[in-house]
C-alpha cells in the first residue's frame, strides 16, 4: 500500500514535503511514520442508475489521515482525476491545515472519480446518497465530517445530511458542513474560502508595502472559491483581470465586472464568451504580470515549467498542492514572490466550516457578521505565527506553514503514546 500510495504524483509530492520538515524537526523515525502514513482509507464501489437506463459503476475513496486531534475534516471532490493516492494527499494537506489553524480537527478527504458536469442532477442525487450510505459505518459528528470541495456544493451536503439523519432517525446537521442554512448550514460558510484568500492577500501586498486599492489580480478557477475570492478583492479595489476555467481564459485591462461575469456562467456554464473581456490562451494568463496571482483550480499547475516566468508579487495558494516541490526551489531561489502556501491560504474553508460545526452542536446560529470577524481574528492568529516563524527560522514559507501544523501533529501524537 505505501508503494502503491507513492506511485501517485499528488501523494508522492505531499510526502516529499512532510519529509522536508520533518528532516527538518528531526523527527524520530517512529512519529515520522505515524504522523505519515494515514489511519484509514476506504474505498468502495458504487453501482448508480443513469438516466439511459444503463447502471455505471463508480469508484469513491476517503481517507481520514489521523484522529488524534479529534475527528477529521475535509471535503468531498467529484473529478474524473479522483484516484486513492489523490485524496490521501489532500487528506495529509488538511491535517497540517487544521493543526497550523489550531482547529480540534484531524485531516481528511473523499472524493468520487466521475464528470458532474457530464450528469444530470438525478444522477448526481443516486451517487451522493449510495456514497453516503456506503459510508455510514466511517462518519459520525465525532468521527468524520465532510464538507464541499472541487464539482460539489451545498446541495451534494444537503443529501448527505438527509441519507445520514433518516439512518439515525432524527436531524444530524454536524455531519457535514457547507450545508444549506435551512438545514443549520452557516452564514458565511459559502463565501469563507475565498473571503479567506482574499483577506490573507491583502495581508501579504501590505507586507510588501503595495496598496490593495489599484492592485491587480488573476484567478485561475472561477468555482466557489475562485468567484468568492474574485468578489472579495473587488470589494477590497484590487483590480482582477484575468480569470480561467474549464471552458477557458478572459482578460480585460481595466479590470472584470465580477457580479456580471457570475451571471454569465450560471447561464452558460463558464468563463467563455463573457461580451466584456477578451479571450486569452490559459497557459498564457498565469504568465501575466499582476500584483496577486491566485491558482484556485486544481493541484501542479505551477511547475517547473512555468515558475521562472511568473510575473506576480503573491502567489496566493487558493488550490490545494497547485505548486509542485520543483517549481517551489525555484520560486524560493527566485525569491521575489510572496507565497501564501495552500494550507494557510485556503483555510478560511476549514475554519468557518469548525463555526459551522460548532453551532450544530450547540444548537445555535451566529450572523454572518460574527462568523467573518471571528474568521479574519483566526487567520490574522495564523498569518502572524507563520510570519513570526519566517522571521525566527529564516526558513521558506512552504517550510514555515508546514512546520506550523506538522510540529502541532507531532507533539499530540507524543504525547498521547502507542497504543496498546
Ligand atoms: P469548484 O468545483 O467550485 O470550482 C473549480 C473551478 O476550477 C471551476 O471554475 C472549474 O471550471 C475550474 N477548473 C477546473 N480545472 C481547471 C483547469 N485545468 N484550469 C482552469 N480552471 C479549471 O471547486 P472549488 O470548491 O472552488 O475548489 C477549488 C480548489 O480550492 C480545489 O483545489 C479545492 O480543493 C480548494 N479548496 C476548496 C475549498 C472550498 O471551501 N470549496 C476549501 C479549501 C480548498
Amino acid at each position: 500500500m505505501k508503494e502503491q500510495l507513492l506511485q501517485s504524483p499528488v501523494f508522492h509530492m505531499a510526502a516529499t514535503q512532510f519529509e522536508r520538515v520533518a528532516d527538518f524537526l528531526e523527527l524520530g523515525e517512529e512519529i515520522r511514520e505515524r504522523c505519515k502514513w494515514p489511519k484509514r482509507l476506504i474505498t468502495v464501489t458504487m453501482p448508480v442508475r443513469m438516466d439511459d437506463g444503463r447502471t455505471e459503476v463508480f469508484f469513491g475513496h476517503r481517507v481520514q489521515h489521523h484522529l488524534s486531534r479529534g475527528p477529521v475534516k475535509g471535503g468531498l471532490r467529484y473529478h474524473p482525476s479522483v484516484d486513492l493516492g489523490e485524496v490521501a494527499a489532500l487528506a495529509m494537506w488538511m491535517n497540517w491545515k487544521c493543526a497550523l489553524m489550531r482547529l480540534p480537527y484531524g485531516g481528511a478527504k473523499g472524493g468520487i472519480a466521475c464528470n458532474p458536469r457530464a450528469m444530470s442532477d438525478g444522477e448526481k442525487e443516486r451517487l451522493t446518497r449510495r456514497f453516503a450510505m456506503e459510508m455510514l459505518p466511517f462518519i459520525g459528528e465525532e468521527v468524520d465530517v465532510m464538507a464541499p470541495d472541487m464539482g460539489t456544493d451545498e446541495q451534494t451536503m444537503a443529501w448527505i445530511v438527509d441519507v445520514y439523519s433518516t439512518y439515525a432517525g432524527h436531524l444530524v446537521p454536524g455531519i457535514v458542513t457547507g450545508k444549506p442554512l435551512e438545514l443549520q448550514g452557516s452564514a458565511g460558510r459559502k463565501a469563507a474560502t475565498g473571503h479567506g484568500v482574499a483577506f490573507l492577500a491583502s495581508r501579504a501586498l501590505n507586507k510588501l508595502g503595495i496598496q490593495a486599492p489599484g492592485a491587480t489580480a488573476v484567478i485561475q478557477g472561477f468555482g466557489n472559491v475562485g468567484y468568492y475570492t474574485a468578489e472579495t478583492m473587488s470589494g477590497y479595489g484590487i483590480k482582477v483581470n484575468g480569470i480561467s476555467d474549464v471552458t477557458g481564459a478572459i482578460w480585460n485591462d481595466g479590470g472584470l465586472e465580477i457580479r456580471a461575469l457570475h451571471n454569465h456562467v450560471l447561464e452558460t456554464g463558464g468563463v467563455a464568451g463573457f461580451g466584456e473581456a477578451e479571450a486569452i490562451d490559459p497557459g498564457a494568463l498565469l504568465m501575466q504580470e499582476c500584483d496577486v496571482l491566485v491558482p484556485a483550480a486544481v493541484e501542479r499547475v505551477i511547475t517547473k515549467d512555468n515558475a521562472s516566468g511568473l510575473r506576480c508579487r503573491v502567489l496566493a495558494e487558493a488550490a490545494n498542492g497547485p505548486t509542485t516541490p520543483e517549481a517551489d526551489a525555484i520560486i524560493e531561489e527566485r525569491g521575489d514572490i510572496y507565497l501564501i502556501p495552500d494550507v494557510l491560504c485556503n483555510a478560511g474553508g476549514v475554519t468557518v466550516s469548525y463555526f459551522e460545526w460548532v453551532q450544530n452542536l450547540q444548537r445555535f446560529q451566529w450572523d454572518e457578521r460574527e462568523v467573518l470577524t471571528k474568521l479574519e481574528t483566526m487567520l490574522e492568529g495564523a498569518f502572524e505565527r507563520f510570519q513570526q516563524y519566517v522571521r525566527a527560522e529564516k526558513v521558506s514559507h512552504r517550510m514555515a506553514a508546514l512546520f506550523l501544523g506538522i510540529q502541532e501533529v507531532a507533539r499530540v501524537k507524543q504525547v498521547r503514546g502507542l497504543f496498546p
